[in-house]
C-alpha cells in the first residue's frame, strides 16, 4: 500500500503554532542517549530507538530535517512540537519527552510505542478479532475526541500513525505524527491539500473547508482496513485513488465483509459519507452499538462515559438502525447498563 504523501500547497504554513515550552537542547544526542535501530521513517523524518543513559528509559527519537527541498522548515517542526504539547493530557497521544537540535535535524524524543503500527494488523494474514478492533477504534475515538475538544485536527490519521504500546497481546493505542495537524479557527477557514491519497477525505480533494469531520472520515477508513484487510479507496494509481475517494466508491460486498458483523459495516457506512456535516462526531461514534461492548468495560464515572453522557447520543444510533439491528442479539445483549441514563439525557440532535 502506498505511503506517499501528497505535495502540499504553499498555504501549508498557514496557521502554524509557534510557541513551545519544551527547551530545544543543543547538547549532543549521543551524550544523553544510546541510539540504536530504526523504528520507522517518512518522507522527512527517521524514527530511531533510543535509551536515555541516565535512566535506562526507552524512547523513540524522531529526527526531522530542518531543510527540506531547499527550504527552512523549522517553523513546521516547532508547530509539531506545539501540537504535541497541547495534547499533553491526552492519554491516546504519544508524549513529548524532550527535544534536541543537531546540524541538520531537530529531534523529538517521544514516548516509545513498542507494539508498532496498527497498519501491520491491516496487512497481516491473520486479522484481529472484532472485539480487539472495537477496542482500538474506541481508543482512537477517545484520542480524536480529546483533540477536537482542543480545536485540534490531526489530518493524517491512518494505520501507520496509530501505534500500539505492545504487540502481543495488542496494547493500547498511541496517536503519532502531528506534522499535518492544525488548530481550527486559528486562521479562519482551513483549506489545504494534504494527507496521503488513500486516506484523504473528499473535502480535501475538493479544496473545501477542513473540519473535525475530516478526521472522522479517516477513522472510517481505518476501521474498514482493520476489519477487511483492504484499503477501501486504493486504486492502481493516484488518479484512480482520488476518483474512488471523490465518488465514495467503497466495496461493501459479501466477499470483502464475509466475516464482518453488520454493526461494523453500519459504523463504517456512517463515516464514509461525502458530506462532512453528515458524519457523526467522535463522541457520537462512541455511542454506536458496534462499540457498546467497549462502553460496558468502563466504570460509570470514567471520563469517557462522561463524554458519552454529555453528547447524550445513546438514543440516536438505534433509531437509525432500523429493525434489522434492533433484532440482532448484539442490540439486546450488549446494551450498556447506563444506556437508560444516556437516553434520558438525550438532546435528539443527531
Ligand atoms: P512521518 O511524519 O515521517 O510520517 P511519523 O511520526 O509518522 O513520521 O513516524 C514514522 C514511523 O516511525 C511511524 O509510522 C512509526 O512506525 C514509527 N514511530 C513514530 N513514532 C514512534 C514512537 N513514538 N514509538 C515507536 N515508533 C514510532
Ligand atoms: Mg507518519
Amino acid at each position: 500500500m502506498s505511503r506517499r504523501r501528497l505535495d502540499s500547497r504553499s498555504g501549508l504554513s498557514a496557521g502554524l503554532l509557534g510557541e513551545i515550552q519544551t527547551p530545544v537542547s543543543t547538547e549532543p544526542m549521543e551524550s544523553v542517549y544510546e541510539i540504536t535501530g530504526e523504528l520507522g521513517r517518512g518522507k522527512f523524518a527517521v524514527v530511531k530507538h533510543c535509551v536515555e543513559k541516565a535512566t535506562g528509559k526507552v524512547f523513540a527519537a524522531k529526527f526531522l530535517r530542518k531543510r527540506r527541498r531547499g527550504r527552512d522548515c523549522r517553523a513546521e517542526i516547532i508547530h509539531e512540537m506545539a501540537v504535541l504539547e497541547m495534547a499533553r493530557n491526552n492519554a491516546r497521544v504519544v508524549n513529548l519527552h524532550a527535544a534536541h537540535e543537531t546540524d541538520h535535524d531537530i529531534v523529538l524524543v517521544l514516548e516509545y510505542a513498542a507494539g508498532g503500527e496498527i497498519f501491520d494488523h491491516c496487512v497481516s494474514e491473520e486479522l484481529l478479532p472484532e472485539a480487539q478492533i472495537t477496542r482500538l477504534i474506541w481508543q482512537t475515538l477517545e484520542g480524536v475526541h480529546h483533540l477536537h475538544q482542543s480545536n485540534l485536527v490531526h489530518l493524517d490519521l491512518k494505520p501507520q500513525n496509530i501505534l500500539l504500546t505492545s504487540l502481543s497481546p495488542p496494547g493500547d493505542i498511541k496517536i503519532v505524527d502531528f506534522g499535518l495537524a492544525r488548530r481550527l479557527g486559528a486562521v479562519g477557514e482551513l483549506r489545504e491539500i494534504l494527507g496521503t491519497p488513500e486516506y484523504v477525505a473528499p473535502e480535501i480533494l475538493n479544496y473545501e473547508p477542513i473540519t473535525t469531520a475530516t478526521d472522522l472520515w479517516s477513522v472510517g477508513v481505518i476501521a474498514y482496513m482493520l476489519v477487511t484487510g483492504e484499503s477501501p479507496f486504493a486504486g492502481d494509481n493516484k488518479q484512480e485513488t482520488f476518483l474512488n475517494v471523490s465518488q465514495v466508491s467503497v466495496d461493501y460486498s459479501r466477499e470483502a465483509f464475509s466475516r464482518v458483523s453488520e454493526l461494523a459495516v453500519d459504523f463504517i457506512r456512517k463515516l464514509l459519507v461525502k458530506a462532512p456535516e453528515d458524519r457523526p462526531s467522535a463522541a457520537e461514534c462512541m455511542c454506536h452499538p458496534w462499540l457498546w461492548p467497549q462502553q460496558i468495560c468502563l466504570s460509570p464515572d470514567s471520563a469517557t462515559i462522561r463524554i458519552v453522557r454529555e453528547r447524550s447520543c445513546g438514543n440516536k444510533w438505534p433509531h437509525r438502525e432500523g429493525k434489522e439491528n434492533r433484532d440482532s442479539p448484539h442490540y439486546h445483549a450488549k446494551r450498556p447498563r447506563f444506556d437508560g441514563e444516556v437516553a434520558a439525557a438525550g438532546d435528539g440532535d443527531f
